[in-house]
């Protein structure tokens, strides 16, 4: 055994090889970032299969993001000779979908569904709420989507739901009527994704027992950022105490989804409800030089309510971190392009070098300077190539082809390009829609009149093209409804739609690299319509959107043509598909996507009051604690070489915003740091003094903006609904009977001060105090006796 697995264990350090080697059974790698633990699950998984302990086919491995789980595949694929593609290795929706697609029938889906990304999902229920004739002042219909995905996030249906008050009673039936008019259109959005996969395994014992036996091995990384759902899903492939190798990894300090429901405390959960017998760490770090690690070491060491954990590393000191400052973001860009350009000149792969941003508008400025420098480069996230209006145009004709039903994409392209079916038509067509609770595709025969003979024409135009297709490769699909639907001639004939056209040119490029990777094509089997199964060809479905060709899953049998693959892949992976493939190019991409990743030179932008850390995220302990989570994770991508710069001003949405540079630099240590600009005052001095004093009121940026010091910020990024912080705070009020926001408190050593925050709750309950001479203190409420004083 020892021989036949020494290539692949000889790099290891001890703690990493017992990780690796560790018999069956539940285990937690608790490390920071650069710890190897990425390289540990991976690492693991080729052992268990060189050692016989594992097939492919009973492993299943849950990453973060797409790019972390390719990184995955190709590194488990140069370690072993084995199809990795096969493999149940992905993002948990993606293997999500991939389990929906095998049992699409049980989970009451039609086999052609489609994915809602956010925005689909955002359009759906504004049409729902439209449909309900409610105000869409009160129900904002991005903010109902966050109501409805949080509900499903704690697997919650619409019955569920307590209808505590009048607001909820109406945003239950919202959910309600999306729930019925996405079941309609089929079509399901990501949190469904997880949702209904997990009732599936709840509610039926034999797929649960097929999994379960199926998965000896379960391995997920990033596991500080699953939510409740997640891993309860988790939990349904591999329950406790069934005895199958379940190893989790994580790093708190690197949890930064709590906006979006990630659950830290699943980590504990874990080790508790798995009995693990002995968390392993892993305290060396691989990654970075220790001016960069020690950056990150003493700016994550201000948060309070950490796990705890050690990390050195034996690489010297390397190159320091620099610093810049800029008079304009667009200075900014300058700088960071001629030191990208020096760093290349130097010898190091562009691919190697990321630009971080907090919030995506940042992109922009630096993608033109980029283009305009004429220096490849690849944006993840943000603007992705699959949300760019064209293309979601095309796409939109190439659902309908799969799934006509689909009322998404149906509205989005029966006028576009414009063929005389106008707003007051496509009402009537909905209120038949409605009446009768079909599709509207489905219901154009009840529109009379020339209105209803043009949509008629359009639905024959899907049906005939469908028709026309059907054996045809995917480029040749694309290339049909590209030309047949008109959108190729509107472009050409609008005198801005030169690049427009380019992104219609480049989605066959995407699908034809689609088809290659996935194996599609020449060899892909064509079975004949009636080996599906009936019950995908509802009632008004046309018998010809079973797909023409398709390949089995060998493992599943699960069924997909490379048209119905290629559009799940397109809501999926929509922005990897920017850079020409294999190009070397700059990468640029949020903080956030970031995550589990590397690069040898790291830029790190706009570290700016208000922007990093954000200003959303600035009034409360606990958002300013991950705002310094996202900065560590920022600083420790960063192999050899780390770039931090601010900007002195900055455009954002047409607005000139005069920023005080971000705080996280008064965090980092000065050793490890070099000033390529005269260190400013700053952060506590002067203007950012007001700006200070302002924030700590309360009153943020605001105030000092309308002193006329700062034009209001706009940034477009999603704010925490304001009710929800006071309903967290009254809810920790009610347990800790008396205590108020804004009065009185006496503390038996800090003596009396001033509440100014509550939050969390039960054992987690925390108070912000503000003690005059003994200064602001964070004290939790579980250990802390605060009495209120009139
Ligand atoms: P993150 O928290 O950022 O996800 P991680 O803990 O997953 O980091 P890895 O990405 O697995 O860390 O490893 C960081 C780097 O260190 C990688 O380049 C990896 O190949 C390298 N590395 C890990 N362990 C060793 C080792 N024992 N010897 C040499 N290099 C190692
Ligand atoms: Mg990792």
């Amino acid at each position: 055994q020892a021989l036949a697995s020494s290539g692949l264990l000889k790099n290891l350090n001890p703690e990493q090889y017992a990780a690796v080697t560790l018999g069956q059974e539940p285990a937690l790698i608790l490390a920071g970032a650069g710890s190897g633990k990425t390289r540990v699950l991976t690492t693991r998984i080729a052992w268990l299969m060189q050692t016989g302990q594992l097939t492919p086919g009973s492993v299943m491995a849950v990453t973060f993001t797409n790019k972390a789980s390719k990184e995955m595949q190709t590194r488990l694929g140069a370690m072993l000779p084995v199809n990795v593609r096969g493999m149940w290795i992905g993002t948990f929706h993606g293997l999500c979908n991939r389990f929906l697609r095998a049992h699409w029938k049980l989970a009451g889906l039609p086999q052609g569904f489609q994915i809602l990304d956010a925005s689909d999902s955002v359009s759906a229920i504004k049409r729902v709420i439209k449909a309900m004739k409610l105000d869409e002042e009160r129900f904002v219909p991005k903010q109902v989507s966050w109501f409805i995905a949080g509900a499903k996030e704690d697997a919650q249906r619409p019955g569920d739901i307590e209808p505590r008050d009048e607001q909820t009673k109406t945003l239950i039936e919202i959910y309600k009527a999306y729930e019925d008019q996405c079941q309609r259109e089929g079509v399901i959005d990501f949190a469904e994704l997880m949702l209904r996969s997990y009732e599936l395994m709840r509610d039926n014992p034999a797929v649960r027992d097929h999994y379960q036996r199926r998965f000896s091995h379960i391995l997920v990384d990033e596991f500080q950022d699953t939510n409740k759902l997640q891993y309860a899903w988790l939990k349904m492939f591999a329950p406790p105490g069934r005895g199958q190798g379940v190893m989790a990894v994580g790093d708190d300090d690197q949890s930064i989804y709590a906006f979006r429901g990630a659950r830290v405390g699943n980590m504990a959960d874990f080790e508790r409800e798995y009995r693990v017998k002995k968390v392993i760490k892993l305290e060396q770090n691989y990654r970075s030089y220790s001016n960069i690690l020690d950056s990150a070491n003493e700016l994550i060491s201000r948060n309070s309510r950490r796990l705890g954990k050690t990390l050195r590393t034996d690489a010297g000191p390397g190159e320091p971190v620099r610093v810049y400052e800029a008079a304009s973001d667009f200075a900014e860009a300058q700088w960071l392009i001629e030191e990208a350009q020096a760093l290349h000149r130097a010898g190091i792969d562009r691919k190697e070098i990321a630009v971080l941003y907090r919030s995506n508008a940042q992109s922009r400025v630096i993608e033109s300077a980029l283009f305009n420098a004429g220096i490849p480069y690849r944006v993840y996230g943000g603007l992705r190539f699959f949300e760019r209006a064209e293309v979601k145009h095309a796409l939109s004709y190439l659902r309908l082809l799969e799934n006509p039903n689909d009322d998404t994409s149906f509205l989005r392209v029966v006028n576009f390009p414009t063929r005389g079916i106008g707003a007051r038509a496509i009402e009537l067509l909905q209120d038949a829609a409605r009446m009768s609770g079909r599709s509207l595709y489905q219901s154009v025969g009840a529109v009379a009149g020339k209105a209803g003979s043009n949509l008629q024409a359009f639905t024959g135009l899907i049906d005939s093209t469908r028709n026309l297709t059907q054996g045809h490769t995917l480029r040749e699909i694309i290339e049909q409804i590209l030309e047949i639907s008109g959108l190729n001639e509107f472009y050409r004939n609008d005198k801005d739609g030169a690049e427009r056209l380019e992104n219609l040119g480049e989605l066959i490029n995407a699908a034809e690299a689609f088809v290659t990777q996935e194996g599609f094509g020449k060899d892909a089997v064509a079975l004949p319509v009636d080996e599906l199964s009936p019950g995908a060809i509802s009632e008004g479905f046309p018998a010809a959107v079973a797909p023409a060709n398709f390949t089995p899953d060998a493992e599943t049998g699960e069924i997909m043509s490379p048209l119905a693959a290629f559009l799940t892949h397109a809501s999926l992976e929509a922005g990897d598909n920017q850079a020409q493939a294999g190009q070397d190019a700059v990468q640029l991409m949020t903080v956030h996507s970031s995550k589990g990743l590397e690069f040898d030179a790291v830029f790190i932008t706009g570290l700016e009051e208000g922007l990093f850390p954000h200003e959303n995220s600035m009034s409360d302990s606990d958002g300013l604690e991950e705002e310094r989570r996202l900065m560590y994770v920022a600083i420790t991508r960063a192999r050899q070489r780390l770039y931090l710069a601010f900007s002195q001003t900055r455009m954002l949405h047409g607005q000139t915003r005069y920023n005080v540079k971000s705080r996280f630099f008064d965090e980092l240590p000065e050793h490890a740091l070099k000033w390529l600009t005269p260190r400013n005052q700053g952060f506590g001095s002067g203007f950012a003094k007001e700006y200070q004093s302002a924030w700590e009121r309360g009153s943020g940026l605001k105030s000092v903006v309308g002193a006329g010091r700062v034009e209001k910020p706009a940034y477009d990024t999603t704010p925490v609904p304001k009710s929800m912080k006071q309903a967290a705070a009254q809810k920790v009020a009610d347990e800790h009977g008396g205590l108020k926001v804004g009065k009185g408190v006496f503390h038996t050593k800090f003596g009396e001060g001033v509440l100014l925050t509550l939050e969390g709750s039960g054992a987690d309950a925390r108070a912000q105090v503000n003690f005059g001479r003994h200064g602001m203190k964070w004290l939790a409420l579980s250990v802390a006796k605060l009495t209120p004083i009139d």
